[in-house]
């Protein structure tokens, strides 16, 4: 597989540490509110990344952590009077919540911040004792320029960086060695939460927590280091600084960075007023709408939301999912017996589309393209089911549409009962039968419908119908 990587800038092939495994550690949420849709596109993407990488067969240690501890936790934990746990547990359990909405997949581990302290400190200890860290007034300290290939990830200058931040400096955050150092301890404030320290009670800067729990859950050195771009610098820049300092092991071998999630082509933000939560989005759409239309655009790139593009990806889903009910359908009452030649001939038509399926995913999980190769399985399934379809090519049919879905987290089976349009060409198939006096067939429709919680009521105008 080939997976760009922001350290090289290029597509690199993929090779893990060990063999058939691959650990992942994808940045996670600060839980101090619902997370909005932009959240919720790095957790799709790099969930099917970590499907397709299952469906490989690898075995992958998915970790993502959340921050449970950070100034955004502490105000609105003071604002309500409440402690800061009580606020990151309550959003902890609202994002597992909407994740599962999203049919994103539980991580192996999701660490949180305040329980990995020792850990935490245990690093901070390393770092002064190789002088890459060091204490004021409660304050421990990165010495950036000791680290010689700070800037490596993100290509800063590190002459640049200094002047840019030289005005810090001037607004007497001057107990710093150096404008670039950052902070991996800070002293406790009145009305905060801490933790005792060699340095005082305090908590950890937020950089820190990434390099303690990857390293605690994965080891040293981890295969894939994933988050959305804005993390590039100087978050990520930060940990690479922090582990590689530490562990005197390369930190991550391959970066992934998604692209930002825009509204109306403008950049989300709460001050601008175009900010949604995925809470909010579910009210309106299935968020299974939602998966499918952040993995139609290829995750480095920007997306747009709009109501517009929504629309046309639940279009999209819905065409997916009538041509695989329709597979259902044939899948019971189809024809017995083996597959006709021309039936044989199109599945071969469907294993080359399984092979372009792969080819696009491992050209650095390119899910756009992955979707328009399912569209085209799509319309070989319109174009070639028909009454005389066999049992045998609906089934592999079938098949095939739910695992190139299966992978993208998309489900096919109709949970909630049938399309409008569905249910429409069944009540017909019904009138045909009752015309025909093929009354058993009609009444099997009538069970079949109402075992999917669908009311008909015969009218003098035709048949009405309702969902119960
Ligand atoms: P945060 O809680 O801000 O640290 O964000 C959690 C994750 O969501 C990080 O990987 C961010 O890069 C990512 N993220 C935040 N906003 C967006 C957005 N508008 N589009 C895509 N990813 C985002
Ligand atoms: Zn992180």
């Amino acid at each position: 597989m080939k997976i760009f990587n922001t350290l090289t800038k290029k597509k690199d092939d993929f090779t893990p540490i060990n063999e058939g495994k691959v650990g992942i550690y994808v940045c996670g949420p600060t839980v101090y509110d619902y997370i909005h849709i932009g959240n919720a596109r790095p957790m799709i993407v790099f969930d099917t990344l970590r499907r397709y990488f299952e469906y490989k067969g690898y075995e992958v240690n998915y970790v993502s952590n959340f921050t449970d501890v950070d100034d955004k936790i502490i105000k609105k934990a003071n604002a309500e009077g409440v402690d800061s746990k009580v606020i990151s547990e309550r959003f902890i359990e609202e994002c597992k919540k909407d994740m599962a909405s999203l049919n994103v997949k539980e991580a192996t581990t999701h660490p949180k911040a305040t329980e990995e302290i020792d850990d935490m400190i245990a690093m901070v200890q390393t770092l002064i004792k190789k002088e890459y860290a060091y204490e004021v007034n409660g304050t421990v300290y990165f010495r950036t320029r000791k680290f010689s290939d700070y800037g490596k990830l993100s290509k800063k200058n590190l002459d640049d960086l200094r002047a840019g931040n030289r005005e810090l400096k001037v607004s007497g955050q001057d107990e710093k060695e150096d404008a670039l150092d950052f902070v991996l301890w800070k002293p406790k404030k009145e009305g905060e939460p801490s933790w005792p320290s060699p340095w005082g009670d305090g908590r950890p800067g937020w950089h820190l927590e990434c390099s303690v729990m990857s390293k605690k859950y994965i080891g040293d050195v981890i295969d894939i280091h994933a988050g959305g771009e804005d993390l590039v610098f100087p978050h990520h820049e930060n940990e690479i600084a922090q582990s590689e300092a530490a562990n005197d092991a390369e930190f991550a071998r391959y970066w992934m960075h998604n692209g930002f999630l825009k509204i109306d082509n403008e950049k989300m933000s709460k001050s601008l007023g175009n900010f949604f939560t995925v809470r909010e989005i579910g009210e309106k759409y299935d968020l299974q709408v939602i998966r499918f239309f952040m993995l139609s655009a290829h995750y480095r790139s920007p997306l747009n939301f709009s109501a517009e593009l929504v629309e046309s990806s639940k279009n999209g889903l819905d065409r997916i999912k009538t041509a695989a009910s329709r597979l259902e359908e044939v899948m019971g009452s189809g024809a017995e017996g083996a597959m006709t030649d021309a039936e044989v001939s199109n599945v071969a038509a469907m294993d080359e589309l399984v092979k372009r399926y792969e080819a696009a995913m491992e050209d650095d999980l390119n899910t756009a393209d992955a979707i328009s190769i399912i569209f085209e399985l799509v319309k070989l399934i319109n174009t070639s089911v028909g009454d005389d379809t066999t049992k045998e090519y609906a089934t592999k049919a079938y098949k095939t549409l739910e695992l190139l879905s299966d992978i993208l987290g998309i489900i096919i089976k109709e949970e909630k009962g049938l399309l409008d349009e569905e249910i429409e060409n069944l009540i017909q198939e019904r009138q045909d039968a009752r015309k025909a006096k093929n009354f058993a067939r009609a009444d099997e429709i009538r069970n079949l419908l109402t075992e999917k919680g669908i009311i008909l009521e015969d009218t003098r105008e035709g048949v009405r119908w309702k969902r119960a």
